[in-house]
């Protein structure tokens, strides 16, 4: 009797959320008591619940809740009535089980809208490359939490975010998205960003899984790669995102992987993220990204998303049929069902439902955050003779370029978050996705105003001759060069575009001391480097960006980012001069051969290949120094305990960021060294703290695909402390067993 009231207590709640609720169901819900009586208890295990629901549900209960709307009109096609306008997703709900609806938002900035002519306003973060440039977990987690909390007040209780895409292609369009090219960095950031965005009741998707690491020809890519290979370096940087913030779902890719689609990939989606890692979450499509009903479910795709984005309804009447003559399992659905009400379940999203109510956003509260993520993510790469922090002593600063008197630039696609207020420079970009090109109204020039007695004359810098006579009669030039990247594009060649080298080569020559801001998506070339006496990499800053811009150029706060991402002198040093797939015929398919790098992505292609970098992973400079003492490190628990004390041994405040490097002589590794650990520290001038860092274990260890498991060699093991990958400063050797522990494990 008690399971009953409290039955029919719940599903009052949701009598009211949704509006009518027949009476006769109520004769259901009885014959469903016992089954779902764990369904409705918030307390009792949510794979109890999962189970409890799904054999209360009907055939087509099941179905309805595997296939998933765009929630926006498209293709003919109109947006579902209860879903969210203008938003990524939308799946009913079964309200005679207090199921509520799945409205699904992008994404990793923020609460994202489709284009439309008001789109909803709400916070960006920095990019995701830039919070990954902080190398600050905290602050990932901060933003997820932010970003969360406007996806739930914005009606949303999934959040398509926890982009882990790794780094292999500094010309992917979605670098931005991403968190760089290790896959321990990359994985713990993206992994804190899932697990504060669910701190609110949400469920994440961790994305895209897996190898999109490309723009060019992203429906038909074919990529090759060996199982090792990628489980050392791509699916290295999901698992760690996975068990460390327990998404609820995962984003299957639009392009193929040793031949088959990502969406029905038995090896991806059933051996590794299923078997292998004991995932419990449910596997959603990209929109699009679905080729086939049978052969997609039963290689381990849970849920179609945004079907239209399909050639068919794969996952409706097709997928019912499949089940009914027995071509899919009866327990495969089950399998599917199971797995979407679990993350719900786990994540409380039954028990906290979400409404419209953007009233409730603390937008200042949230700027605070993202500001604070861009001012730690933000690079200083260069700082000849000190010219950063800006003294104050100049009369007259010349600002040019980036619409740096208005806002600050973001990148493009179903990610773009649209600014309170709207962008300052509208009407740019392409009209049609992945335009518009949107700035966030956070002026550069005038957070420098308020903190500077200097008279600041701003040039758009679309006349170089024009730009450097302003330089000339000014005491200091600040060139904002910018780089708008966009998801379904990738960028040509590694250079600024719209003739950008050329106009800070001219300014830089008018002889004032030239400062480059650098807002881009991922790496560029700098052939006017030798010529300027500071470059600062702001990457796109987000909501707050000209505010986090103006205090480090000032010196307000530290320079503390750390390069998340190698930046290449040319493309002629990567493993594929040009994009595979460059030039091809829209629609054509092509394979691009990862086994040419392996799990030698980024700096280690470049330690491997003796490459020597513009910027190498790792680098930033700051306004202080620090000094390292005492580095030591003991076997542990089979893995390697690293420690050592750093001193801030400069004149003022700052933030280190020493990285623990480790290396194996004759290891048979892809590379002369892998990232192990690393850690972050605020220290006054003068100040020494004593640290220790654990190292990954899988960053020590070689994926044996025969026997599927991980093996550390017995020997001695190199630990290198170091500022970057090019800039060791200490080593010590410590031996280590031999070990070996399962795919899933650490
Ligand atoms: C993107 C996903 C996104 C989805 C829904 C796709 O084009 O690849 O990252 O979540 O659209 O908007």
């Amino acid at each position: 009797m008690r399971q009953l009231s409290m039955i029919m207590k719940h599903r009052a709640k949701h009598r009211v959320q949704h509006g009518a609720l027949a009476l006769t169901l109520i004769a259901s819900a009885v014959h469903a008591m016992a089954a779902d009586a764990f369904a409705d208890n918030p307390k009792a295990d949510p794979d109890q619940r999962a189970r409890a629901a799904v054999a209360a549900m009907t055939l087509d209960e099941k179905i309805q809740t595997v296939f998933g709307y765009f929630s926006t009109d498209f293709k003919g096609t109109a947006k579902p009535k209860e879903g969210v306008p203008f938003t990524a997703g939308f799946i009913p709900g079964v309200q005679r089980l207090g199921i509520p609806h799945q409205q699904l938002t992008d994404a990793g900035t923020g609460v994202a809208s489709q284009p439309n002519p008001s789109p909803r306003q709400r916070t960006a973060l920095p990019a995701g490359i830039a919070t990954a440039a902080s190398w600050n977990p905290a602050l990932s987690y901060a933003g997820g939490a932010m970003i969360g909390k406007e996806a739930r007040l914005s009606g949303h209780n999934v959040m398509l975010a926890g982009g882990v895409n790794l780094q292999r292609e500094p010309r992917n369009g979605r670098n931005f998205e991403y968190a760089g090219e290790d896959p321990l960095l990359s994985g713990v950031i993206a992994g804190e960003q899932i697990r504060g965005i669910q701190s609110n009741h949400l469920v994440a998707t961790v994305k895209h899984f897996a190898y999109n690491d490309q723009e060019t020809g992203r429906f038909k890519v074919n990529v090759k790669i060996g199982d090792a290979a990628g489980r050392m370096s791509d699916l290295l940087a999901f698992q760690i995102a996975i068990e460390r913030g327990n998404p609820g779902s995962v984003m299957c890719a639009y392009n193929l992987v040793n031949g088959a689609y990502a969406c029905e990939n038995d090896h991806l989606l059933n051996k590794v993220l299923k078997r292998d890692w004991g995932y419990k979450g449910y596997v959603m499509s990209d929109w699009g990204a679905v080729h086939s009903t049978i052969p997609a479910a039963l290689s381990g795709l849970d849920q179609q998303s945004g079907w239209p984005f399909d050639q068919s309804p794969y996952f409706n009447g097709a997928l019912k049929e499949a089940v009914e003559n027995g071509h899919v399992p009866q327990s495969r659905l089950d399998d599917m069902v199971q797995r979407i009400l679990r993350a719900m379940y786990a994540n409380g999203v039954m028990e906290h439902p979400v409404q419209v109510e953007p009233e409730k956003i603390d937008f200042a509260a949230s700027a605070q955050v993202s500001q604070q993520a861009a001012e730690e993510g933000i690079v200083l790469l260069k700082n000849r003779n000190g010219v950063l922090p800006l003294a104050g002593t100049q009369r007259t600063i010349a600002i040019i370029g980036g619409h740096a008197d208005v806002g600050v630039l973001s990148g493009g696609g179903s990610s773009q978050v649209y600014p309170i207020g709207g962008s300052p420079v509208p009407n740019e970009g392409p009209k049609t996705f992945p335009g518009p090109i949107v700035y966030l109204p956070s002026s550069p020039m005038q957070a420098l105003a308020k903190r500077l007695q200097a008279k600041l004359v701003y040039h758009d810098g679309k006349d170089a001759a024009a730009a450097a006579r302003l330089a000339a009669s000014s005491d200091l030039a600040l060139v904002f060069a910018t780089q708008w990247t966009a998801e379904s594009i990738d960028q040509p060649d590694l250079s600024l575009p719209n003739g950008q080298d050329a106009v800070i080569a001219a300014v830089a020559a008018a002889g004032k001391p030239t400062v480059v801001v650098l807002e881009t998506g991922s790496p560029v070339t700098m052939p006017w480097l030798a010529n300027v006496d500071a470059v600062v990499q702001a990457w796109y800053p987000g909501s707050r960006g000209g505010e986090a811009i103006a205090r480090v150029l000032t010196g307000e706060v530290d320079a503390s980012g750390r390069l998340p991402a190698t930046f290449p002198m040319s493309v002629d040093q990567l493993p594929r001069p040009v994009v595979d797939g460059t030039g091809l015929p829209e629609g054509s398919r092509f394979t691009t051969d990862y086994d040419i790098e392996g799990a030698a992505v980024g700096y280690k292609w470049f330690d491997k290949k003796g490459h020597k970098p513009l910027f190498a992973f790792g680098h930033g400079l700051s306004y202080t120094s620090f000094k390292y003492t005492g580095l030591a490190a003991a076997a542990k628990d089979g893995a390697i305990d690293v420690s050592f004390s750093v001193t801030n041994d400069g004149k003022r405040a700052g933030k280190a960021v020493p990285q623990v490097y480790v290396s194996k002589a004759g290891s048979g590794w892809e590379a002369p060294k892998r990232l192990g650990g690393w850690d972050k520290l605020a220290l006054q001038a003068g100040e020494s703290r004593a640290t220790r860092v654990a190292i990954d274990p899988r960053t020590l260890a070689v994926f044996d695909s025969a026997s599927g498991k991980w093996k550390i060699a017995a020997g001695e093991y190199t630990v290198i402390l170091a500022e970057a990958a090019d800039a060791p400063v200490a080593t010590v050797k410590v031996r280590l067993p031999a070990r070996e522990f399962a795919a899933g494990g650490r």
